[in-house]
């Protein structure tokens, strides 16, 4: 009985439990207090302690204990190779005694109460062969432990260690701040903050909004800058040819959204009323130059911000972004780039075509203050790979420009002035992020479960950018192209043959033979043109969003339709309807398409005349019409994202409402069950996509009510495959439905974190 309670450890013991916690608001010192309460408990050991390596000191410290005495915590410092535990850790190697008072290398720790237990274990937590610290089991009964034991505590130290590991840079820093009791100039500091997108990044902090900081350009400041009309009218052409470079770039890079994105920069540059106006005040008023281009750009933001024009408004960031670059060029530091490299951009709210902007000059990380960031942008900030975190402390704004930094997206932390440590930590993780990017060769053509059931992992596809990644990482083609982007970015509408091109090169990067989901325009909600006018109403995601705005704006529908059509010829094109509520939407998407293909045949077009056609399942009442909807389509794929967004009522943007949006919510569970049987009686293709494929347990239910081809984000899939090959189906099979007996979040998420497959 003991045994077979503690095999299943491993199981109940996942990072995923643990981790979860550590990213709560809690702090790490309440982590690391349930670390040790969890494991003694499921250990069945009456005291449990962990010691973390201090690599400079060569220390070991106890940071939490249950069953020791507790007022050590944080004062018991033991060197490298002392007593049992820095045995342990010098060695590397676990220890098992059934007595560990009478070995040789016993400390006896005074007021530890330690004297009470004899049996002890204790493993090393290692990454690679990094040494992070020890967890220590201890009971009073002799021989308590046996090697079963510690192959169970080896199983947790391993899942235990990256988290571990960053707990202990979290105290560390912490601690330096507390040492250093005023944090400022000099001092590391952390900002806590949420992750968007996942990444870490090091470099300077730059104020994308600096209408906070008053004064501006101090007569220090002023000393940065060469002086002169010639150095002014140098660093102006050097900004040209840099423009016109970075365009040529994106353009062959981001062909699909790029597209004359720095033209406004390059026209305003050229301007008499802009750098004419700069060169005049330098020339006639004697000013030095970096001032004669603050004073002109904080005219522009001025008058712009003031427009009730929207698109001059948008304006302000182009101002702003192209005053930084003469700057950069007139800096006196050698080689200073014109553009954000090495900086960690620090912004209110960005449009997408300033997020692009911002990363095609090779800003580093973004850290975004408020509330939070419209979906779009977290969107494009994935594909375009640039880690960025919300955060609201807004004590950061007072930092100086330029001040050293290292953002941790994964972790959500923005670290200020780290220290050396830090610094090489973090190399450490980017070289092993990097690694793991090589493991994706590694990757199977086909995934497989443990039974041996062929499970289909698509591409979720927002950038041309993602293509290449897809069939690198071998997707089995793309479950979702989400085809807004190119019109987000612009200024106004593509035309039909800029969306051919785009869509062309979507089958192109793809092997043949695979499917090629496009998704026709979903804008509305929080996705808003800024060349629409803004008719939204109150609720945006309520109104005229996707396909009704599509159904509304016929020619629009059309034009994308045709692009469509004509790029998928003679591949397995399948046109994606999204926000699909009834069989009418359904339907009159349909005539739509055939109405395309009569002008292609007009105007004496090749294009695919036997697309498959289907629609996405986001709100209920496609849930409620299932039978009707999959008897029509050809396919349909489950939008994760909205469908809980509408089915619980909670606004996928919200911050404060986060909370709500549960995915393991019984009614989320029970509609995607009935989409699944609705679409295999009527024999209906159908997939997954959405946030919640990102969830190893969601996956899991998923496979168990039926699901067998998932649209993911295409780096996830190496570590998707090997989870779904340890998954046997006839377990998730038997798991889901009890799932869908509950009636409770928690019940969900309890069961699922027992069943889960390591
Ligand atoms: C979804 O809703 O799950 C989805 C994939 O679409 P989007 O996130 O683009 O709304
Ligand atoms: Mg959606």
């Amino acid at each position: 009985m003991k045994q077979r309670e503690r095999r299943k450890i491993e199981l109940i013991c996942s990072i995923a439990e643990l981790s979860g916690l550590f990213h709560g608001e809690k702090g790490t010192k309440r982590f690391l207090e349930k670390v040790v309460k969890t494991v003694s408990r499921h250990m069945k050991s009456e005291v449990c302690s962990v010691y973390l390596y201090d690599e400079k000191r060569k220390k070991l410290n106890l940071v939490s204990t249950e069953g020791l005495n507790r007022d050590l915590t944080g004062n018991l410092t033991l060197s490298f190779g002392e007593g049992l535990v820095g045995t342990t850790m010098k060695e590397m190697r676990t220890i098992l005694e059934a007595d560990g008072t009478l070995h040789p290398r016993f400390k006896s720790i005074e007021n530890s109460f330690e004297e009470n237990f004899k049996a002890f274990l204790a493993v090393p937590i290692m990454r690679g062969l990094n040494r992070i610290g020890v967890l220590v089991l201890q009971h009073s009964q002799k021989g308590y432990f046996d090697s079963t034991d510690a192959r169970a505590l080896e199983a947790i130290a391993g899942q235990l260690a990256a988290t571990l590991e960053n707990a202990r840079l979290l105290m560390d820093i912490s601690r330096k701040e507390q040492e250093a009791n005023q944090p400022g100039e000099t001092e590391s500091r952390l900002f806590k903050g949420k992750k968007v997108v996942a990444g870490v990044s090091q470099g300077q902090i730059f104020y994308m909004d600096d209408s906070h900081k008053e004064g501006h350009l101090s007569p220090e400041d002023q000393k940065l800058y060469r002086d002169g009309i010639d150095a002014f009218r140098e660093a102006v052409k050097k900004a040209e040819c840099q423009l016109l470079e970075l365009q040529e770039k994106m353009n062959e890079e981001l062909s699909d959204i790029a597209s004359m994105i720095f033209s406004a920069h390059l026209l305003m540059l050229q301007d008499e009323a802009f750098s004419g106006q700069m060169a005049k005040l330098i020339e006639e008023d004697n000013l030095p130059p970096c001032l004669a281009v603050e004073q002109v750009v904080n005219s522009y933001v001025e008058i712009f911000t003031a427009s009730d024009n929207s698109r001059l408004q948008e304006k302000v960031q182009d101002v702003r972004d192209l005053g930084h670059r003469i700057l950069r060029n007139l800096s006196h530091k050698e080689q200073q780039p014109g553009n954000y490299r090495n900086q960690i951009i620090i912004a209110g709210d960005l449009l997408p075509s300033e997020l692009l902007k911002l990363t095609a000059q090779k800003a580093e990380g973004i850290v975004l203050m408020g509330g939070g960031a419209s979906a779009h942008i977290s969107i494009l900030a994935k594909s375009l790979a640039v880690p960025l975190i919300y955060l609201e402390d807004e004590d950061v704004l007072t930092l100086p420009e330029y001040t050293d930094a290292i953002l941790d997206a994964n972790q959500g932390n923005l670290i200020i002035l780290p220290d050396e440590e830090t610094i090489e930590h973090y190399e450490k993780q980017s070289r092993t992020a990097r690694e793991l990017k090589e493991m994706g060769a590694s990757v199977l053509d086909q995934t497989h479960t443990a039974d041996g059931t062929r499970i289909f992992l698509r591409a979720a596809i927002n950038l041309l950018n993602d293509v290449k990644a897809a069939r690198e990482i071998k997707a089995e083609g793309v479950g979702l192209y989400r085809s807004e982007f190119p019109f987000l970015i612009r200024s106004d509408f593509p035309s039909e043959e800029e969306q051919y091109r785009v869509y062309k090169k979507v089958f192109d990067g793809m092997e043949e033979g695979h499917p090629i989901t496009l998704r026709t325009l979903d804008v509305g909600g929080d996705k808003i043109l800024s060349y629409m006018p803004e008719n939204q109403g109150e609720n945006p995601f309520l109104g005229l969003r996707a396909i009704r705005f599509l159904l509304q704006n016929k020619k629009v529908f059309v034009g994308q339709l045709k692009a469509m059509l004509r790029a998928g010829e003679g591949r397995d094109l399948r046109i994606m309807f999204p926000l699909v509520s009834s069989v009418d939407d359904y339907r009159a998407a349909v005539r739509m398409v055939k109405k395309s293909m009569e002008f292609l045949d007009r105007d004496g077009f090749s294009y695919n005349k036997y697309p498959k056609l289907g629609m996405m399942i986001e709100l209920p009442s496609a849930v409620m019409l299932i039978d009707q909807l999959t008897a029509e389509a050809d396919f349909l794929s489950i939008g994760t994202n909205d469908l809980v967004q509408y089915l619980l009522g909670v606004d996928r943007t919200n911050s404060s409402v986060a909370s709500f949006y549960q995915g393991e919510h019984p009614a989320v569970l029970r509609a995607v069950k009935t989409v699944v049987d609705g679409a295999l009686k009527n024999d209906c293709a159908y997939s997954i996509c959405g946030n919640l494929t990102n969830e190893k347990h969601m996956i899991y239910f998923f496979l168990g009510v039926g699901v067998r081809s998932i649209t993911i984000e295409p780096h996830r899939l190496p570590e998707l495959q090997e989870f779904i090959s340890k998954i046997d189906l006839k377990k998730a099979r038997e798991d889901s439905e009890k799932i869908l007996t509950f009636s409770t979040v928690e019940e969900v998420k309890n069961y699922l974190k027992e069943v889960l497959p390591n």
